[in-house]
This record gives C-alpha cells, sequence and structure tokens, in this order.
C-alpha cells in the first residue's frame, strides 16, 4: 500500500488554484484571530475570514446574531473590546439564531443560560430533533415575523420559506441599513459545494430577490471577511442565472441515446453517463467565465455540484423531466 504524495512540509500533494480576486479578500486578523468593525452605529460584525457573526451594543446589553464554533471565544473578546471603547455593558442578553446549522450556532451555549434565545419555530423543532448541548434550543420562536425591541432599538426578524435550509430567516436592521441572511450568497466568492449545501434549489436561488427587496447597504451573510454589498448579490444573482441557462442548454443538447445504447442494460451506468455529461456541459463555460472574478470559480467541483444541483431541479420541480414515451 502506498501513502499518498506529500510535499516538504508533510500536506497532502494540494491542487494549486488561481490567486484570490481582491473582491474576495477580508482584512487583516488581530493577533486572537479575529476582525471586528462597525458595520452601522452600533452593530457590528466579527469575522475569522472564514465564517461571520454580528452584535449590536445597547444601553441595556447586547444582542448576539449567531455564534460560529470558528470564531468561538473571539466573539466574547470582540464584544469586550467594543463595548469598553464605548463604556457600555458587555452583558449579552439576547442571542438570535439565523439558522440551526452547528456551524453557526455550536459556539452559542458559551453565552450561559440566562439569555433570551429567539428563533424560527423550525429552528426549534429541529435543535431539539438534534440535541446538541452546544445549541441551547430558542425559548422565544415566532412562524413569520418577530420584532426584537431592545436598548432603544429594533430588529425585525422574517421567515419566508426555505432556502439554505427550512428555517433560515431574514434578519433586518431598519436603524442601521442592514440585513443578516446567512449561507446564501458569499460576498466576493462562488457558493461551496451544491449551492452551499443548500436543501431547496427553488428557495435557494429565489431567496435573493427577497433580500433585495429589503431596504440596506450592507449584507451580512455568516461567511468570508466582508460585508456584502447588493452589488455582490447581483453579481451572485448573475452566476446562478448563467448556470441555469447553461444547464437547461446542456439538457436540450446533450443527446443521451448512444450512452444508453451503450451501456444496454447497465441503466445506472448510462445515467451516470449522461447526467455527468450534462453537468460537464453545462458548467464549463461558467467555471471559464467566473475563474479570477469571484473566489474559488476554479475549483470546478463547487461549480459542478451546484450545476447539477439545479439540473436536477429544472427536471423535478419546474418539468419536463425527460419526453413523454409516444
Ligand atoms: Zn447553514
Amino acid at each position: 500500500m502506498t501513502s499518498p504524495a506529500t510535499d516538504a512540509a508533510g500536506a497532502p500533494d494540494l491542487p494549486e488554484y488561481a490567486p484570490v480576486p481582491a473582491i474576495a479578500k477580508g482584512a487583516p486578523l488581530n493577533e486572537h484571530g479575529y476582525h471586528v468593525w462597525q458595520v452601522e452605529r452600533n452593530l457590528y460584525a466579527v469575522t475569522d475570514n472564514v465564517y461571520m457573526s454580528a452584535f449590536l451594543t445597547t444601553p441595556d446589553g447586547v444582542v448576539i446574531f449567531d455564534a460560529p464554533p470558528n470564531i468561538g471565544h473571539n466573539i466574547r473578546r470582540a464584544v469586550d473590546e467594543v463595548t469598553a471603547a464605548n463604556g457600555l455593558t458587555n452583558q449579552v442578553t439576547h442571542m438570535v439564531y439565523s439558522h440551526h446549522h452547528a456551524d453557526h450556532q455550536g459556539a452559542s451555549s458559551l453565552f450561559g443560560g440566562d439569555i433570551v434565545r429567539i428563533g424560527h419555530e423550525e429552528t426549534r423543532r429541529l435543535l431539539l430533533r438534534d440535541n446538541d448541548p452546544a445549541r441551547p434550543v430558542p425559548d422565544v420562536t415566532f412562524s413569520d415575523r418577530y420584532t426584537l425591541e431592545v436598548g432603544g432599538e429594533r430588529v425585525d426578524l422574517a421567515w419566508h420559506g426555505p432556502n439554505h435550509s427550512p428555517d433560515n430567516i431574514y434578519i433586518h436592521f431598519p436603524g442601521h441599513d442592514t440585513l443578516m441572511f446567512i449561507d446564501v450568497v458569499n460576498a466576493g466568492w462562488i457558493p461551496i459545494y451544491n449551492l452551499n449545501l443548500s436543501d431547496d434549489v427553488i428557495g435557494y436561488t429565489g431567496a435573493t430577490a427577497i433580500a433585495l427587496d429589503y431596504p440596506w447597504t450592507h449584507l451580512i451573510s455568516g461567511h468570508l471577511g466582508r460585508v456584502a454589498t447588493r452589488e455582490d448579490v447581483a453579481m451572485h444573482q448573475q452566476y446562478i442565472a448563467d448556470i441555469e441557462a447553461s444547464s437547461r442548454e446542456a439538457l436540450a443538447s446533450v443527446n443521451p441515446g448512444p450512452i444508453f445504447k451503450h451501456y444496454g442494460e447497465n441503466v445506472w451506468a448510462a445515467v451516470r453517463a449522461h447526467l455527468d455529461a450534462v453537468t460537464e456541459h453545462a458548467a464549463a463555460p461558467v467555471i471559464a467565465k467566473y475563474t479570477g472574478v469571484l473566489g474559488g470559480a476554479d475549483i470546478d467541483i463547487f461549480t459542478w455540484t451546484t450545476t447539477f444541483a439545479i439540473m436536477q431541479s429544472i427536471r423535478l420541480d419546474r418539468g419536463p423531466s425527460g419526453p413523454v414515451h409516444p
């Protein structure tokens, strides 16, 4: 048995990619490994350049929006740094969950049991199901809308249907010109595998229009190093629209006949060859168009898997799935 090739530092023999475009870069991190900045007035974002969390400082206490374990104890350090500089209490009184996923809430237990936790009713149901002590279940839940008022500030939470996850909500800060909406748009980067590991293709692809219906200048989108702009959302929408158009073209132009004839009774082999051919045909021009434009665009498995999911949704959700036998 041979071991995988490694480089001089002992890392596996890893592929190289195009340089990360300037649009995809975050700010330098401090000695603890985080960067915190003022988004608008008393609303702050904190990142490790992979994950992003946010918090609101008020005279009555701090409200935290998501607690990714990647940032972990640095959320507390960022809150302490900002509240000390502004002479405000560092007491965390409320926590809002954008959705139930552990990679965004797995540090929420660090803030103890004596705070108000707010989330969608589906978030509560899924967290009861998952039974993870790192993610205490929200006690305040809502079905469609909820307005949080703390220390003279207002935050509007809304659920507009499933998208990335069944419970992913829109968090609007009307007094801060900001929307927080997680795991759909990545500022300056393409989505990772399978539309950012999303459950609902139609919900995911339609969510950005809902997000743009809100008034905002800053979008806190949960990942990477900077807050998104409306232009970032438009660029993401164009990437998705290009995949949709390319998938339709590929479904129409790749002929499955010879593939099925070749494989005979091995029907699954033919299905695999046909769907892979459609996916590669559809993804290739998109990968070429966005390489050097958006971060990660030349990591072709990300666009392949997203294209595969969209191409299947075109067949299965929108229809028709194929021609009707005569
Ligand atoms: Zn998620």
